[in-house]
C-alpha cells in the first residue's frame, strides 16, 4: 500500500507544479492519467462503480469552490481566487492508495485561507489522535475540537473508509462526533484508513448536482477536502500517501523514480 500511496503522492506534487490560474481541470486530470500509466498503477476513480450506470468518467476528481467533492474534470479554466480540491487513488499489485488535497489559485480571502488551514489541521490532528485515541469516536472528537470553535459546517452524508484490496472497505470514518453512533471501532495495529475531512465555510449541508456526481454545499459557500491514506501499525500511524519519511529517506527505502528531495512541494 505504501507503494500505491508513493504514486499517489507524485500524482499530486506534478498537480502542485502545475496547478493555478488558466489551467483547466481536464489538464490536471491528464497530469494524474499519465502519472498512473508511467507507473504501471491502476486508476482507482475511472468508471468506478463498475456496475453502476453513470460510472466517474475520469482518473480523479476535481471540484472547484462550493463543489466538496466528486467534480469531473472538464474544460472548466481555474481563476485567481478561487480553490480546487483534487482527490486521486490508484493500485499497484492489487493495493489501493487514496488521498485528496485543496489547492489555492492565486490571492484567496483571508477567510477561505482559514478553511483551508483548518481543513488541514483536522487531517493531521486526526492522524495524531490515531496513536493516542483507542476508538475512532474519540479521534471524531479531536476534529470537532478543531474545527468547531471556527463555526464551518463539517460535512457529516460523506465520510471516510477503510481501504485495503478495495478503494473503500468497512468501517466508515466520520469527521464529527454522534453518541448515539452504533458503529464505532477500535484504532488497533493492521487497520488502514482514508481519513478525509470535508468543511465548509457555511452550512454542512451538501447535495448533488445534475450532472449525477459533483456534490456541492447546499448554501453555494466554498469547501475544502484534505485525504491521507493512514495504516495503524504497532509503532503508530505512517501516512501511505505522503513524500518518504526520514527514515524510508536514511534507509534509502525509495524507488528510483523519486524526484529530487529538493524539487519536493508541501500543501
Ligand atoms: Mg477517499
Amino acid at each position: 500500500m505504501r507503494e500505491a500511496g508513493l504514486v499517489v503522492w507524485l500524482a499530486h506534487q506534478r498537480v502542485a507544479k502545475m496547478i493555478g490560474p488558466g489551467v483547466s481541470t481536464a489538464e490536471i486530470n491528464e497530469q494524474i492519467r499519465l502519472t498512473f500509466q508511467e507507473h504501471g498503477a491502476v486508476p482507482l476513480f475511472l468508471n468506478y462503480p463498475p456496475d453502476s450506470a453513470r460510472p466517474f468518467p475520469a482518473e480523479t476528481c476535481i471540484s472547484v469552490n462550493e463543489q466538496v467533492v466528486h467534480g469531473i474534470p472538464g474544460n472548466r479554466r481555474l481563476k485567481p481566487g478561487e480553490i480546487v480540491k483534487v482527490d486521486t487513488g490508484c493500485s499497484i499489485g492489487g493495493w489501493c492508495g487514496d488521498a485528496a488535497v485543496t489547492h489555492a489559485i492565486g490571492s484567496i480571502t483571508a477567510k477561505v485561507q482559514s478553511l483551508l488551514d483548518v481543513t488541514r489541521a483536522a487531517l493531521n490532528g486526526a492522524i495524531l489522535a490515531l496513536g493516542e485515541c483507542r476508538k475512532w469516536s474519540e479521534v471524531a472528537q479531536r476534529i470537532e475540537a478543531i474545527v468547531r470553535p471556527h463555526r464551518f459546517g463539517i460535512v457529516e452524508s460523506m465520510v471516510g473508509h477503510g481501504i485495503g484490496r478495495k478503494l473503500h472497505e468497512a468501517p466508515d470514518v466520520p469527521n464529527y462526533f454522534d453518541p448515539e453512533w452504533k458503529n464505532d471501532f477500535a484504532i488497533r495495529p493492521g487497520l488502514v484508513l482514508a481519513i478525509e475531512p470535508m468543511i465548509n465555510l457555511g452550512t454542512k449541508e451538501v447535495q448533488e448536482n445534475r450532472d449525477g456526481w459533483t456534490i456541492v454545499s447546499r448554501d453555494r459557500s466554498f469547501s475544502a477536502h484534505f485525504e491521507h491514506t493512514v495504516a495503524i501499525t504497532e509503532d503508530g500511524p505512517q501516512r501511505l500517501t505522503c513524500e518518504p519519511t526520514e527514515a524510508e529517506w536514511q534507509a534509502r527505502a525509495w524507488p528510483d523514480w523519486l524526484p529530487p528531495r529538493e524539487q519536493w512541494l508541501r500543501w
